[in-house]
């Protein structure tokens, strides 16, 4: 059973999880209070329109419309030619989902699938007042012989040392609670500037119950147990990317501490 502070901030989400164990302060800025985003950051915007190019061209509009369409709601000559970097990434991942789906029987495709869950695990709507945890998937192909492969789009840097399976373990309880008929799961992460993709080994649903589930639930009372204490702030280089940080005063004491000089005593 989850806690009465794990319930009183659900529904949970990765991203949500995430920034409760990195920031409190940041957690209720966007959490509690739900202020708008003050700032959002160009990286931000460019990795979501990344995603959306994705998206789009997954779902079947031509790539060059999908590119189009989305660089012009780009706000500047600069954040346009960072998405036209990334981009150029764009057309061999298309071309090699072409072959993949070509070769093996997909008897379904999921483009930016929102599940949710309640606090058994039970399946639930993404808004519904009940959901416990919740995430949107944005790509898998369920297979004629009942597997599952899910991939998360990356735009960031690759991150070194942490397992597949551990950063995409919330997608997999929650596609494991939506399909029980699956019988294996692939997880995989498209590093887009990289233009690679990096999958797991195959995992049974026995592993989704006695490992992800659990650690899912801890990960998620540890996030309810961090904000427990209130907007308490916590500085660090991430502040420089915070959306909020023109409101949070940990950060202007951070990023405009004042330099002493020393006279030279020579
Ligand atoms: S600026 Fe830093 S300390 Fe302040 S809310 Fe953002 S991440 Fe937290």
């Amino acid at each position: 059973m989850p806690s009465t502070r794990a319930l009183i901030h659900a529904p949970w989400s990765a991203s949500k999880v995430s920034t409760a164990l990195r920031c409190p302060r940041l957690f209720h800025f966007k959490y509690v209070e739900k202020i708008k985003e003050p700032e959002v950051m160009p990286e931000a915007r460019i990795g979501k329109a990344v995603h959306k190019v994705l998206e789009l061209v997954l779902m079947g509009t031509p790539l060059d419309e999908a590119l189009t369409t989305v660089r012009a709601e780009l706000p500047t000559d600069s954040e346009q030619r960072r998405f036209d970097h990334l981009g150029t990434a764009i057309p061999s991942f298309v071309a090699r989902v072409g072959q993949f789906r070509r070769r093996r029987r997909v008897a379904r495709q999921l483009v930016e699938y929102s599940l949710a869950v309640r606090e058994d695990l039970s399946v639930t709507q993404f808004y519904s007042g009940d959901a416990y945890y919740r995430g949107v998937l944005d790509l898998g192909y369920l297979f004629e012989d009942d597997a599952l492969a899910l991939l998360d789009h990356k735009t960031g840097v690759r991150l070194p040392g942490s397992s597949i399976v551990d950063q995409l373990e919330g997608y997999g309880v929650l596609a494991a609670a939506a399909f029980r008929h699956v019988k294996t799961f692939w997880f995989g992460i498209h590093w887009i500037a990289e233009r690679a993709v990096e999958w797991s080994a195959p995992v049974k649903p026995s592993v989704v119950l006695d490992r992800l589930v659990p650690d899912l639930l801890d990960n998620i009372e540890a996030a309810a147990l961090a904000v427990s204490d209130g907007p308490r702030p916590n500085p660090g280089p991430y502040c420089d990317r915070c959306s909020y940080r023109d409101r949070c005063p940990a950060s202007k004491e951070l990023r405009y501490e004042p330099v002493e000089y020393y006279e030279d005593d020579e």
